[in-house]
């Protein structure tokens, strides 16, 4: 197995010079290193999944992508990983990046923004036009809450303006908020805030909301919950170094704006997950996750798993997604060794 791994692999290497570095391709491309295992993305999962990997004896690169650390350094507090005590999002994650280089990950502050998993080993290719050979892929790369792109949002990120009430909702206690949306996730968002908020009211932009009935229903249970506003849209966030202090909202039927008083936001108008790399090359779900295998992270490409939010549309959360970063790793780490890519056989091709 292993002399068949190696000649695949000296096979492989000698075809970077003709099947799919040609031309234009290959003069940007620099030296086209091999790598056993990859992982993409530096968020939870990806850094759990790279832990995993390395401890596991695979020699492992990661690539930090565009947002080092992920959403959560976007986040006030972390007050819900067990085993932490309530610590800063960026702090919590730095931690995680500085554990995963300690425990001899390679880690690159590089964005992938080519990927071919139509012959193996993958090629991968950064930014800077340089490209890889990658024997195993765990895709990390998360999803992106959908913004508004209203005035405010972005300044009070993080200080009163979230996508995450179960990761926030504590810090507004006894407080006034608004969630913006009327699909599932909106009411899942309002369900999670009103066992501590004083008030949380569903900003929704259309006459109805987009929830299941049986979402909705459960709306009413909660004195703290207000009846929803339909055919707001969201014009503005107000605040101050404090935080959140209003939302400006025009009313479409009247167009009528209004100012209302708030602590609070919570933006539930959806996620995009980072799979743009991957449409046409992996299965993907309707609304664009990455489909795993069963009860494994295993992708439809053989060698290429998948963990955290790019594939979970349903929990997102951070924990779930470290968890889920293990399993992946287990998961390639065993792919791997079935090839046979052991330690001895990469001791081998590295003498
Ligand atoms: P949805 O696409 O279902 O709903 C998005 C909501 O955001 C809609 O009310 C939409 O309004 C609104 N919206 C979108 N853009 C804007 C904007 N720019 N300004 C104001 N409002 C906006 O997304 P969800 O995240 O709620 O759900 C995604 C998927 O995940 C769904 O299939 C859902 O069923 C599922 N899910 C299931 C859960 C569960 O079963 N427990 C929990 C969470 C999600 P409009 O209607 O006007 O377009």
């Amino acid at each position: 197995m292993m002399k068949n791994y190696i000649s695949i692999l000296f096979v492989s290497v000698m075809g970077l010079c003709s099947s799919s570095l040609m031309g234009e391709e290959l003069s940007k491309a620099k030296v086209p290193d091999l790598l056993p295992m990859v992982i993409l993305g530096s968020g939870p999962a990806g850094l759990a999944a790279a832990q995993y990997s390395v401890r596991l004896g695979m020699p492992t690169t990661l690539f930090m992508g565009q947002t080092s650390g992920g959403l959560l350094t976007k986040t006030s507090f972390i007050d819900n990983y067990p085993g932490v005590m309530k610590v800063a999002g960026d702090i919590f994650m730095d931690t995680m990046i500085e554990q995963t280089r300690q425990a001899g990950v390679k880690i690159l502050d590089e964005t992938i923004v080519s990927v071919d998993l139509s012959q193996w080993p993958f090629m991968i290719g950064t930014e800077e036009g340089t490209m890889y050979r990658v024997l195993s892929l765990v895709i990390a790369t998360g999803a992106t809450p959908k913004m508004l792109n209203v005035p405010g949002e972005e300044t009070h990120y993080g200080n009163g303006v979230s996508s995450c009430a179960l990761c926030d909702g504590l810090f507004f206690k006894g407080k006034d908020v608004f969630v913006i949306g009327g699909g599932d996730s909106a009411v899942e968002e309002a369900l999670q805030l009103a066992p501590h908020v004083k008030s949380v009211t569903c900003l929704v932009r259309s006459q109805q909301m987009r929830a299941a009935h049986s979402m909705q229903q459960k709306l009413q249970g909660y004195p703290t919950i207000k009846p929803p506003r339909y055919g707001v849209q969201v014009k503005s966030i107000l605040g101050n170094n404090e935080g959140v202090t209003g939302i400006e909202i025009l009313n479409i039927e009247t167009n009528k704006t209004e100012v209302l008083d708030a602590d609070g936001v919570f933006l539930a108008i959806g996620h995009h997950p980072n799979t743009d790399l991957f449409v046409g090359q992996l299965a993907l779900s309707e609304n664009g996750h990455i489909l795993v295998e069963g009860r494994t992270q295993a992708t439809s490409v053989p060698g290429v798993f998948a963990a955290g939010d790019v594939e979970d549309d349903l929990y997102r959360q951070a924990i779930v997604a470290a968890g889920r970063g293990a399993a992946a790793a287990i998961d390639a780490v065993s792919w791997l060794r079935k090839q046979g890519v052991t330690e001895d056989a990469l001791k081998q091709l590295a003498s």
